[in-house]
């Protein structure tokens, strides 16, 4: 089982000659069954990576193979995009005055009425959506109208599923509901599935394999573990973590000796105890997490922000001793 059902080759997309757009030289692979994040900033080439995986933009240089068959671009076929992928985007494209029943089983042919309607039922029955038959989509919550999409989009034997953005018009507990049903949806189902979004939490849950993209280009290929505790550039740390950064006169300043531009490390890579090489800082804010609080530390001027998971442990202008357990260096 570890067949690659997508090679991504030397793809480049750019929309202006002039000014930098769109992605360039994108080279990896998925296998199948995997779910993909591709994690990006806003206008990181996440929306163009995606168009141009599914045929429904022309890339300028390179090539996408599904199943090692090449993907033709939307100027070689009537209709852009693939037969054996779906793309779902932030619009759903669904016909919001139909009931869900048909919106999902229009997808089907009328050769054999019995099985479209069960298999319609089935698809409805997997995406928890059962309930919800005889209502129009128009009547439908966000999240709703995102699992009647889904749905649709799955139901024509769908090889790859890609995921625009797929949580952003979900509320929180709902998102941790879809977030588990598309994981398990993959896992039943073998279905391979790419998503980008903006926020990593979506990623670092769901993924086998994590793709950060910054300015059209690909920063980083690996696990989601191996990409958040080695970052290889301070904006995937910055960017998955919240890391802290400091330059190379600020990190002097709290007794740490580095020939780098710069220092990084995660709040949580900051341990509030005295051991031999702990400095003395001043608590100059408390931020309430929950369980947990978030600290703002300052010695000699240089801010840093550390963990608490004793919440309430300390107050604003308390003086605590802290370590930098581990840092990265830029
Ligand atoms: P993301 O989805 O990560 O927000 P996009 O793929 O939409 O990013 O865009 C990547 C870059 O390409 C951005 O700088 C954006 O402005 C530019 N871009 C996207 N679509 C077009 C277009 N149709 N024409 C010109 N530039 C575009
Ligand atoms: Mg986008």
């Amino acid at each position: 089982m570890n067949e690659q059902i997508i090679t991504v080759k030397n793809l480049t997309k750019q929309y202006q000659e002039t000014q930098l757009s769109g992605i360039r030289n994108i080279n990896f692979s998925i296998k199948k069954g995997d779910i993909v994040a591709i994690i990006g900033e806003s206008g990181s080439g996440k929306s163009t990576l995606l168009k141009c995986i599914y045929g429904l933009l022309k890339a300028n240089e390179g090539e996408v193979f599904l199943n090692g068959k090449r993907v033709k671009g939307p100027d070689e076929q009537l209709i852009p995009g693939h037969a054996e992928m779906k793309m779902v985007t932030q619009d759903f494209s669904l016909n919001i005055y139909a009931k869900v029943y048909d919106n999902i089983a229009s997808m089907l042919s009328n050769t054999d009425i019995a099985a479209k309607k069960a298999k319609t039922l089935e698809m409805m029955e997997r995406l928890r959506i059962t309930p919800l038959k005889d209502k129009k989509v128009i009547d439908l919550s966000g999240g709703e109208q995102q699992r009647v999409a889904i749905a649709k989009a799955l139901i024509s034997d769908t090889k790859v599923l890609l995921l625009d953005e797929p949580f952003s018009q979900v509320d929180a507990l709902l998102k941790n509901q879809l977030r588990a049903d598309i994981k398990r949806l993959a896992k039943e189902t073998g279905l391979t599935i790419i998503l980008v979004s903006h926020d990593p939490t979506d990623g670092l849950f769901l993924a086998d394999q994590l793709l950060i993209l910054k300015q059209g280009e690909l920063l980083q290929n690996d696990s989601p573990e191996h990409t958040y505790s080695n970052p290889s550039s301070i904006y995937t740390a910055q960017i998955l973590g919240n890391a802290v950064v400091l330059n190379q006169q600020e990190a002097h300043q709290l007794g740490i000796k580095t020939q780098k531009q710069h220092v990084v490390f995660y709040p949580e890579w900051v341990e509030l105890k005295n051991t031999w090489s702990s400095k003395r800082f001043e608590v100059s804010e408390v931020y309430y997490k929950g369980f947990y609080d978030e600290l703002l530390l300052e010695r000699n001027g240089v801010k840093i922000r550390a963990l608490q998971l004793n919440s309430g442990e300390h107050k604003k202008n308390d003086h605590v001793k802290a370590n930098i357990g581990r840092f990265l260096e830029f």
